[in-house]
């Protein structure tokens, strides 16, 4: 469906709640039309929370002394692997505070290949979410067999971007934008996304982040409302935040009318939803999502991976998480797509 910038705005703006269900209810129908009714799991494992990054908004920015810093072993990320692949996962996602030193980009690459070997039939897909990188070691992670990679935009205005990063060359606009188009010529699924409800934010900045994932014609989406957190320069702002049900609600329009403007994507339900409702993803995944990614990060570490707040599952271990997830998943009576890599169909039509 075309909805040009006008469209976009007045869906964002609505609080009628008939119209507001209508939305979902169609953007549920589209999905099921063009990518089917299944839902798509990826394991997440937080790799580690050693950062050289310091963004205003993150939790485990470098500046924040208050954290203690973790590096899962490697055997701790294979067995994560294992645990994947013996629930049916199909996908696993590696996602970690940003190092570009050899020793990490070396440890990746074999990690990578590590993982692929676990099962040489029907290996696992492996979604990297590692932060901003070379185009050369970009192109070695390809090599070594990760396929899809996520990274987010986090607010396609440029005067906002800048608002929420520090001011010194390890967080220009231009070196998120550059990095995004190497992902995108290496030869990735590349998937982008905004936090909906930051400071400064409007609703015109909102509308602009959907139009510019459909300009630049990305294969997978992954947003959320934007939590506050209290170690973080942005919490100073906190009064003027919208509620957090509000951001919850605009995270799941953002997801709907995404859906509807670029019907074969793969769009995630997102743990920050899970944060502000038990059931947030839940939502999405009815107003348009077909991914969803369960934690399965060893449980000891989960409370130092917290880039927001009140992370929920943090008492959990992955099985647990599981179980809770495919409960209701089988209650609504949607299909989960096992030891699929679930792809975007997107990128394969393209
Ligand atoms: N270092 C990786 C992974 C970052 S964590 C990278 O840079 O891509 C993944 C995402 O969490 C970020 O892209 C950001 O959009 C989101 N995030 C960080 N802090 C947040 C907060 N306070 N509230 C909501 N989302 C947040």
């Amino acid at each position: 469906m075309v909805l040009d910038r006008c469209d976009i705005i007045h869906h964002l703006a609505e609080e009628n709640r008939k119209a507001n269900e209508s939305l979902y209810q169609a953007a549920y129908n589209t999905k099921v039309e063009h990518v089917g009714e299944s839902v798509y799991l990826r394991g997440l494992v937080e790799i580690s929370n050693i950062c050289r990054k310091s963004c205003l908004y993150c939790g485990i920015r470098s500046g924040n002394e208050n954290v203690a810093r973790y590096e899962l072993s490697d055997e701790e990320i294979l067995s994560a692997a294992r645990f994947a692949l013996d629930a049916g996962y199909g996908s696993l996602v590696l996602q970690g505070g940003e190092r570009q030193d050899k020793e990490f980009v070396l440890r990746i690459s074999r990690l990578i290949k590590e993982i692929k070997s676990l099962d040489e039939k029907a290996p696992l897909g492996i979604t990297l979410s590692l932060g901003e990188q070379s185009s050369e070691t970009y192109r070695r992670w390809f090599e070594a067999g990760a396929h899809r990679y996520l990274l987010r935009i986090e607010s396609s205005n440029e005067q906002l971007y800048r608002k929420i990063h520090p001011q010194d060359h390890l967080h220009t606009y231009k070196s998120r934008i550059t990095a995004l188009e190497a992902l995108k010529r290496t030869g990735y699924q590349v998937g982008t996304g905004v936090m909906i409800g930051l400071p400064f934010q409007t609703l015109e900045d909102l509308a602009d982040d959907l139009l510019s994932f459909k300009e630049f014609d990305i294969d997978m989406c992954g947003m959320g409302p934007y939590l506050e957190h209290s170690q973080t320069p942005l919490w100073q702002y906190r009064g003027t935040l919208l509620p957090q049900k509000q951001r919850l609600e605009l995270s799941i329009k953002m997801v709907a009318l995404l859906r509807l403007m670029m019907p074969d994507i793969n769009i995630a339900a997102t743990t920050a939803m899970q944060t502000i409702d038990p059931l947030g993803r839940e939502m999405a995944i009815m107003a348009g999502a077909n991914v969803i990614m369960p934690n399965i990060t060893v449980q000891q570490v989960r409370g130092d991976y917290q880039i927001y707040e009140n992370k929920p599952g943090i008492e959990d271990d992955a099985a647990i998480s599981k179980t809770k997830l495919e409960d209701f998943l089988r209650e609504k009576k949607i299909p989960i797509g096992y030891s699929q890599w679930g792809d975007s169909l997107h990128f394969i039509n393209r």
